[in-house]
């Protein structure tokens, strides 16, 4: 479906961020609960010795979703059978190698192709996992694992357009591929449902598919959400069961939420999701879908995207153009941004523009054009405020790129979390010349947002306003016009006394 610019973000947010709190939580799963305000960072390590930001089976399994949803774009039904079966082989393929596959998760899988090899198959079909579920169901009365539920978001992407009645049931089915309860059904159908309310309207309501329930079963998950909004993610000690995993994400999601906002509140519900302790990865990527769907790729701290990677060796922006492209719903477009290898800047003038910052030699400051002059002036490190293909910054490592989504545009809906982003970007280029490396920090012309985030920077840098920073770019870059809404963050930004990049990406200032 069409969306605007702010739903674009917030589809693109959904599987980076629920990987960002999967990576957040791999170091510290089954761990004790951690107190308040105990320092979460993307360590790595764990049970399961994960490389730092390295995500879990919690993305590597909504991945093959995401993509076989993307391929079944164009057919009537997102969860045909067909579609299903493309999920079940990627899965099987993915647990032969994988480092951690969820005990009943990794039960039904090794049914599943039993069942497939007793009817002559060499692969399997969605009919094989489902059987297998019911039966892993049916045999142990037990099968309300939280692997459901963790991967589930993606799913809510491909129904933006259609009835959440619909998603519901889509859920249910793609749940009890591995796991049949009931509970762990309809945990995947509310939190789906949730999810699609909140790219469309930016709303955090997890309580939007209650009346598509039975009013039984609507009252007992009233009742559990209630419990969670009293309690704290470490309450709830059992998550690796399905309704403590959906209690202790919206428990996080809940009181993080009391005394945060905007971008601030998607780190720091992450945060609180890792501290409750034990299957920390698992609730704070169930939290990740939702805050994402929320609050948008935009709100996601770009310390936590710089190196945020995993099997099937994707990295953030990899993620970012699966979810647009899913709630697009028009399948994939190799020729258009995001896909696209190249973005296409021909048709506009003066993009070479390229001048030192004036306040800090060891930063460029230019235009589109001159990303064609990293190599040949020894530039280790790019940030980037516009739109860029795959291949438009050859020669750097991925975590030296740093891209930025900010439209030079002062109208109200086209940019989400302006100062965050700003301000985020100005924390970039202080943390790669903090690293010892060159920057280039560019947009279209160097007209608007670079200036503005230069100023930012140049302000720490010189220990002045960003206002007089700014007068002395008009100097080197006498283009210098920044649109008027990014003038009031620089206005807002000189009469804070806060620091302007150190910590800007924990305070936020939304
Ligand atoms: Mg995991």
């Amino acid at each position: 479906m069409k969306l605007n610019p702010l739903q674009n973000d917030r589809a693109a947010g959904v599987l980076v961020a629920l990987a960002a709190g999967d990576a957040l939580g791999a170091g510290y799963e089954f761990g004790a609960p951690l107190p308040d305000g105990a320092e979460v960072t993307m360590k790595g390590g764990g049970p399961f010795g994960f490389a730092p930001a390295e995500w879990t089976d919690d993305t590597s399994m909504a991945i093959p979703i995401a993509q076989a949803l993307l391929e079944s774009a164009s057919d009537a039904g997102s969860s045909s059978p067909a579609a299903l079966t493309m999920v079940v082989r990627v899965w099987t393929s993915w647990a032969a190698e994988a480092k951690d596959v969820g005990a009943q998760t990794s039960s039904v899988i090794a049914a599943a192709r039993r069942l497939a090899s007793a009817a002559g198959r060499r692969k399997v079909h969605a009919a094989d996992f489902t059987a297998a579920a019911s039966d892993f169901h049916a045999r142990t009365g037990r099968s309300a694992g939280n692997g459901s539920l963790m991967r589930t978001a993606p799913l809510a992407l491909a129904y933006l357009d259609r009835d959440p009645s619909e998603l519901l049931a889509a859920a249910s089915v793609m749940s009890a591929l591995t796991h049949a309860d009931p509970d762990a059904q309809e945990a995947c159908g509310l939190w789906c449902v949730a999810i699609r309310k909140a790219v469309l309207t930016g709303a955090l309501d997890v309580r939007a598919g209650l009346p598509l329930l039975s009013a039984e079963r609507a009252s007992v998950w009233r009742e559990r959400i209630v419990t969670a909004e009293r309690s704290r993610p470490s309450d709830f000690a059992r998550n690796g069961w399905v309704v403590e995993a959906f209690q202790g994400a919206w428990s996080a999601i809940h009181f993080a939420g009391l005394s945060a906002s905007g971008p601030a509140h998607l780190r720091a519900a992450l945060e609180e999701a890792v501290r409750g302790g034990r299957d920390t990865d698992t609730v704070a990527a169930i939290a990740g879908g939702l805050l994402g769907a929320a609050y948008g790729y935009t709100a996601v701290p770009f310390e936590w995207r710089q190196r945020l990677h995993g099997w099937p060796g994707m990295r953030a922006r990899d993620l970012m153009v699966l979810g647009m492209e899913l709630g697009r719903g028009e399948g994939r477009r190799p020729a258009s941004w995001p896909r696209a290898d190249r973005h296409d800047y021909s048709m506009w003038g003066r993009t070479d523009v390229l001048v030192r910052h004036p306040h800090d030699g060891g930063v460029w400051l230019g235009g589109v054009g001159s990303l064609e002059r990293v190599a040949e002036l020894g530039i280790d490190a790019v940030v980037s405020l516009c739109r860029l293909g795959a291949l438009d910054v050859p020669g750097l490592a991925p975590e030296d790129h740093a891209t930025f989504w900010v439209v030079d545009s002062a109208v109200e809906g086209d940019n989400a979390h302006t100062a965050f982003v700003l301000r985020g970007a100005a924390a970039a280029v202080e943390r790669y010349r903090s690293e010892g490396k060159s920057v280039l920090l560019h947009c279209v012309r160097a007209e608007s947002r670079t200036p503005t985030v230069a100023a930012l920077y140049g302000a720490t840098v010189a220990g002045i306003s960003p206002l007089a920073a700014l007068s002395d770019l008009q100097v080197v870059l006498p283009g210098a016009r920044p649109n008027e809404l990014f003038m009031q963050v620089l206005r807002e930004t000189a009469a804070s006394n806060d620091p302007v990049v150190g910590g800007a990406t924990h305070a936020a200032a939304e």
